[in-house]
Order: C-alpha cells, then sequence, then structure tokens
C-alpha cells in the first residue's frame, strides 16, 4: 500500500552521483514516481514470539527441553509448511526459523519491508494453572489487569535488547507509556479486529479448542506494522494438560491448521471486498456529520495528487499524519457511495483499499458506526 521507499532511496542516490544532472533527473523522477498498487501476491508474515536468549514463558516446568521460543516456532515452521499446499499463491515470510534472538522492531521491519498484508505474531501464555485456550489480540488500549499482564510479559523482552530506550516510545517499567503505541495500527483495527476473530472462531471450529476471544492490549511488537496486525497466544503452557498438548506435533498441527484455516477465510473474505459488512440498505445510508473516505495509501514519499500517479483516479487528497502521508479517495457521508468508490479503486489495482470514516477532525470506527444503526 506504500511505495516501496528503499527502492526509491537506492535510485536516489544513484542518481546523486551523476551530479550535476541528478537534480534535474531526480526531480523528474520523483514527481512521475507513481504510488504503486498492491497487485502483487498476499503476501503473509508469520512472527514466531521470542528466540535465544529470549525463552519465553518456561511454562509448568515439568520439562526443562522446550520453552514457549521452541513450540512457538514449531508451530510457526508447520504453518509455512501447510500454506505451502493450502494457499500457494500466497507468499509466507517467518521472521525466524531458527532458534535466534530477534529484536521487536525488527520484526515489524521485516513485515514492513515485505509490503505484507498481514502480520501474526504466534505467542503461548502463562498465567494460573488453571486458565485454558486461545486468545488472539489486536493493538489497543488494555481494559483489563489481565489484558495488560500478558502485554506487559511479552512486551519485557525489549529489556534484554540493547538500547532500547532509544528505539521505543514504550517505557516498560510503566505500563500506561502503552497508550502512545496505539495510533499507528487505528488504520487497520478494523481489519485486524476481523481477523482475530476469524482466527479465534476457526481454533473452535477447525481445531476443537476453547477460545478465550479476541482482545486488545499494548503489545510493541503489533506497534511496528503498518498493515492488520494479530497476536495470537495459542494456549496456556502453565496448565499441564495445555502444555502436553501444546509440545505434541499432533497439538502444533492443529494449531497451525487452525490458524492456515483462518488466514484463508481472512483472504476469501478480503477478495469478496467484504470485510466491513453490507447491511446498509439505500434507505439508511446517509450518516449526518460523518465523512466516509477510501484510503488507498500511506507512503513516506509524498506524492503529487494527479490522477496519473493513482492510475487514473481523480479527485485524491493528501494528509500528512506524523511521518506518513495518507492518501484518500472520495468524501461523502453516503455509506453506499463509498463502497462504490472502494469498488473502483480496487479495480484499479488498489486491493487493499479501505473505508475509513471521520467525524470532524476525528477518526472515527467504521464497523462501529455500521453496528449503530443496524440495531
Ligand atoms: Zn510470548
Amino acid at each position: 500500500m506504500w511505495v516501496n521507499s528503499q527502492q526509491f532511496h537506492k535510485n536516489k542516490m544513484h542518481l546523486i552521483k551523476l551530479f550535476p544532472l541528478s537534480f534535474v533527473l531526480l526531480f523528474l523522477f520523483a514527481s512521475s514516481y507513481k504510488i504503486q498498487a498492491q497487485n502483487k501476491s498476499f503476501t503473509v508474515v508469520i512472527d514466531p514470539g521470542h528466540g535465544g536468549k529470549d525463552t519465553g514463558t518456561e511454562g509448568t516446568k515439568r520439562y526443562k527441553d522446550k520453552n514457549e521460543k521452541d513450540i512457538v516456532l514449531a508451530v510457526a515452521l508447520k504453518v509455512e509448511k501447510l500454506m505451502q499446499t493450502e494457499m500457494p499463491n500466497t507468499k509466507v515470510i517467518l521472521t525466524r526459523k531458527k532458534d535466534v534472538f530477534i529484536e521487536l522492531k525488527k520484526r515489524g521491519e521485516i513485515a514492513n519491508k515485505a509490503n505484507a498484508d498481514l502480520f501474526i505474531s504466534i505467542h503461548a501464555n502463562a498465567a494460573n494453572y488453571k486458565a485454558k485456550g486461545s486468545e488472539t489480540y489486536v493493538l489497543g488500549v488494555h481494559r483489563n489487569k489481565t489484558n495488560l499482564a500478558v502485554a506487559k510479559r511479552e512486551n519485557d523482552v525489549i529489556l534484554l535488547e540493547e538500547d532500547y530506550e532509544k528505539h521505543y516510545s514504550y517505557n516498560p517499567h510503566s505500563p500506561a507509556s502503552i497508550i502512545s503505541l496505539t495510533l499507528m495500527q487505528e488504520d487497520y483495527l478494523d481489519q485486524s479486529i476481523r481477523m482475530a476473530t476469524i482466527v479465534e472462531k476457526s481454533f473452535v471450529e477447525t481445531g476443537k479448542r476453547s477460545s478465550r476471544g479476541v482482545k486488545q492490549a499494548g503489545f510493541v511488537v503489533l506497534h511496528q506494522t503498518y498493515m492488520p496486525s494479530i497476536l495470537i497466544e495459542i494456549g496456556f503452557l502453565s496448565n499441564n494438560k495445555e502444555e502436553d498438548f501444546l509440545r505434541k506435533k499432533n497439538g502444533q498441527e492443529k494449531i497451525a491448521a487452525s490458524i492456515v484455516s483462518g488466514i484463508k477465510k481472512y483472504k476469501k473474505e478480503l477478495d469478496k471486498n467484504s470485510i466491513t459488512n453490507d447491511i446498509i440498505t439505500k434507505e439508511n445510508s446517509i450518516f449526518k456529520g460523518v465523512a466516509f473516505k477510501v484510503q488507498i495509501a500511506s507512503s513516506s514519499n509524498k506524492v503529487t495528487t494527479k490522477s496519473y500517479n493513482f492510475k487514473g483516479l481523480r479527485n485524491i487528497e493528501r494528509v500528512k499524519v506524523g511521518k506518513h502521508y495518507k492518501y484518500y479517495l472520495g468524501n461523502t457521508s453516503d455509506y453506499n457511495l463509498i463502497k462504490d468508490l472502494q469498488e473502483q479503486a480496487v479495480s484499479k489495482g488498489y486491493k487493499s483499499a479501505f473505508i475509513v470514516a471521520f467525524k470532524g477532525q476525528e477518526r472515527i470506527s467504521v464497523s462501529k458506526l455500521l453496528k449503530s444503526t443496524s440495531q
């Protein structure tokens, strides 16, 4: 959804060597540089949590040989393998394939560089010996102590990283600092929640497991990505029965199959362009005081909003948000009209174009808005 900025810089560096022609060329290049549509194949980044010196939870401690880092890696590798047969046209990238330590920000970088469509971080949970089941998180403000505890445990790994203070706005000693994290995933919240919901359902239907549902909390790793992102806690290693299940090949295969079936379903919905529900009829499609727009791209590059830069789409609006530029199509309070514009954008190749809604300056949730009228 964003321009490949690395390539852009590479080209730029190359041009600068050709000084003094460089300025002319650079100008021409920059002005004709198009926001690329996402007509690449679907890309999923699977992120096995922890690794190396960061073991993750040790579980019940009945076993010495495997910790969270080993179990989630085994599951991730099974997901990758299964994806090759189940979804051969989907590109799968693992943030680690071995038992190595990777910083949280590096995991996000891998996903961002790959222009991934989906980021899935896989972890295993720990609490009291009775707690059981899976839960899937999207980035948000934790509303209760339990969610906070899970996020804190998964975030504490940054204490093992060098100079973490320089690299993160999150302070592990002050849980309140998590609020500053929520902003970056805002764009993808609806899609992330949808994916999380599908995966949790899949654990029950495909994996015959119990689900603790979809939750929100401040996970640093989810803060690093520019795409729909979720963090799955596949089960509790602090529970004897669950630990035994998750250590076994068969258990790991069940978990992997549930995740893959979830990805498949999510992709299907994306293809049908039906991530936001279609309960809106002609009669109630106008939302007074709400401005719907289609976000077609987000980029660190400032691109002139001419139709030739956007595959012929007209009336593109560019808005600077932090260090990034967001590119919107349309501005209407008519939901049906914006759906049409979204379809138009998708047909031009902006496959991940999605609808956003504003009330005044404030971004509001489209799915909540639609739900509020359907009841
Ligand atoms: Zn973990």
